[in-house]
């Protein structure tokens, strides 16, 4: 199984399965290209650091526009003199939500048989999504996300003493363990939490 490369933001949880690749980041991942190519379906008044420069560096400036101008005129050096307020960012808070939508579809697909042992047999997740599968789980597939990340981090301590080997060596390349490490530890690359 492949995760498709053109999927929707809405696709199921079975469209985003692929070895070696957490399937929940993939969705994750997908709903916030969605965002920033089409930030006006997702309305916001205020945003992370990451997400503001994801709005300056990668939307549609014709969309950015307008919301940084009103998000300019919120913030207001008006407001200067009063304290600090941290209101959270819209935009995380949308991508958390779909994320708990994703991880409930997750633990529903679990019940059956065909998905239960694909992912048991080929599947992985990260840490951070395997962590609060294990939470809602059931034990019994409780304890199927723990074996996969058991046998996930096992492999990656595998491939990160022969690339030491070879670093050690002066050999260049390679190094796309360090990027699996990365989103085995943290989600994929840009997933904010
Ligand atoms: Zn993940
Ligand atoms: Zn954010």
């Amino acid at each position: 199984m492949k995760p498709q490369a053109d999927l929707s933001p809405e696709a199921p949880v079975i469209q985003a399965l692929a070895r070696g690749v957490c399937p929940i980041c993939t969705l994750m991942r997908v709903f916030q290209n969605t965002v920033i190519e089409a930030p006006h379906r997702f309305p916001a008044t205020s945003v992370c650091n990451f997400h503001a420069w994801a709005l300056a560096g990668s939307s549609p400036a014709v969309e950015a526009v307008p919301i940084f101008r009103s998000m300019l005129g919120d913030s207001a050096v008006k407001s200067a003199t009063s304290p600090v307020e941290l209101h959270p960012c819209d935009w995380c808070v949308a991508l958390r939500e779909h994320e708990d939508e994703k991880l409930s579809e997750f633990a529903r697909e679990m019940k059956r048989e065909n998905f239960r042992s694909w992912i048991a047999q080929y599947g992985t997740v990260c840490l951070f999504h395997g962590r609060k599968l294990i939470k809602i789980l059931p034990e019994a597939e409780a304890e199927v996300v723990r074996r996969i990340l058991a046998n996930n981090q096992e492999e990656l301590e595998k491939q990160l003493s022969e690339f030491d080997v070879r670093v050690r060596k002066g050999e260049k390349g390679g190094g796309g363990v360090l990027g699996h490490i990365a989103e085995f530890l943290v989600s994929q690359r840009g997933i904010t939490r």
